[in-house]
């Protein structure tokens, strides 16, 4: 279904709720569009397809495909005022997109909140939606330890390595200081930890997909450097369905920074090896220096982990699935999403 204008409602009662999804036809935002769905809330999904496709979206009376780039005023406005709302993914993701040219995709992602802050900001306090927007992990300086959200943040440049970290959180910063909700509705801020699962896009260097699609063609997985690096991975779906409870929870969200992630937490040769494991591929693994690959301005963080206190206490008891589970599921369902016989992986159970 084409988006007509009006064909959607005015911010709802207690029963239909509409959400605005940027970057719905992203990995996330796709998953995050079929659960809500599933929730029988009424979604506009808006995407520019720069690095999304329209086939994850399932499209349907409840569900308004919007094409269009969200830094644009003009196309965010409506579609805002018809929100209750607003989950804003829409980004450029992947270390290799982002090292291809760091600085411009850093402009683009703070480009998109002033776009977003600009629109809200033209409707009257009462009217103006919740926002939850995409941040990273990738903003915590370093650390062993689990990073909680008050952990320290990285000295970052709009430039290089961490210039995507940078856009995240000068997009927090920006959010913060708008002064546009009072502060029991302050933004909140999704700082996600590796999200995998069937469907992800290896071109934007992603480890788990590249992982299965070497796998596929039996071909050694490339594991960056001695794959020592440690990463707490989560299943799409499970976190589609952690989103849309903090959706459902409205205003009595609390606002500020979340970590959204699960608790499969293992180093990347692990992970190499589970998928041969799973995959029965006789391609076996190799170690390349990522730089090779990525560039001389990469630089590698050895460990990230997620301490997910406070999304249990937003969103309830966590169920994420073991790395054994994730693996098993994406070997099964992945196909790059660019493949003519994609299928979007099943809605998840709504709980
Ligand atoms: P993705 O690349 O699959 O999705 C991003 C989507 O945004 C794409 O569909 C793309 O076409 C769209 N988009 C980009 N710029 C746009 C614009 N100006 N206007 C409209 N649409 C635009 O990435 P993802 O993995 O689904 O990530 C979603 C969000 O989560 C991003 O903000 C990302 O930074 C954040 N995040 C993801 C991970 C992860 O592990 N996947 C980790 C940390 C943060």
């Amino acid at each position: 279904m084409s988006f007509e204008p009006g064909t959607l409602h005015q911010p709802s009662g207690a029963s239909v709720r509409t959400a605005l999804v940027t970057g719905a036809a992203g990995f996330i935002g796709s998953a995050l569009c079929r659960e809500l769905r599933a929730r029988a809330w009424r979604v506009i999904a808006l995407d520019d397809l720069s690095s999304g496709w329209r086939e994850r979206l399932i499209e349907d009376a409840g569900l308004a495909f919007v094409l269009g780039d969200a830094r644009d005023g003009a196309i965010l406005e409506p579609l805002i005022e018809r929100s209750d709302i607003v989950v804003h993914l829409a980004a450029r993701v992947g270390v290799r997109r982002i090292l291809e040219s760091p600085a411009a995709c850093a402009r683009e992602n703070v480009e998109g909140v002033e776009a977003l802050l600009a629109a809200i900001s033209a409707l009257p306090r009462a009217r103006r939606p919740r926002v939850l927007c995409a941040s990273s992990s990738e903003v915590y300086a370093d650390s062993e330890e689990p990073l909680s959200e008050t952990h320290a943040l990285r000295e970052l440049a709009l430039d290089g390595r961490f210039a995507y970290a940078a856009s995240k959180r000068r997009a927090e910063e920006l959010l913060d200081a708008s002064g546009l909700w009072p502060r029991e509705r302050a933004p909140v801020h999704l700082r996600f930890f590796n999200v995998v699962g069937p469907g992800q896009d290896a071109a934007s260097g992603m480890v788990l997909p590249r992982f299965l699609e070497q796998a596929a063609r039996h071909e050694a997985l490339q594991v960056f450097g001695d794959g020592t690096q440690v990463r707490t991975f989560a299943h799409v779906d499970d976190v589609a369905r952690m989103l849309a409870r903090l959706c459902e929870r409205g205003d009595a969200l609390p606002g500020g920074a979340l970590n959204v992630g699960g608790r499969a937490t293992a180093d990347v040769r692990t992970l190499a090896h589970l998928v041969l494991e799973v995959s029965g591929s006789r391609g076996g693994l190799c170690h390349v220096d990522p730089r090779a690959e990525l560039g001389r301005d990469f630089r590698e963080v050895r460990t990230r982990r997620a301490d997910l206190a406070r999304l249990e206490a937003s969103c309830g008891p966590i169920v994420a699935r073991s790395l054994e589970a994730i693996v098993r599921d994406a070997c099964a369902r992945h196909r790059a999403p660019s493949a003519p016989s994609w299928i979007p992986p099943c809605a998840s159970l709504a709980s």
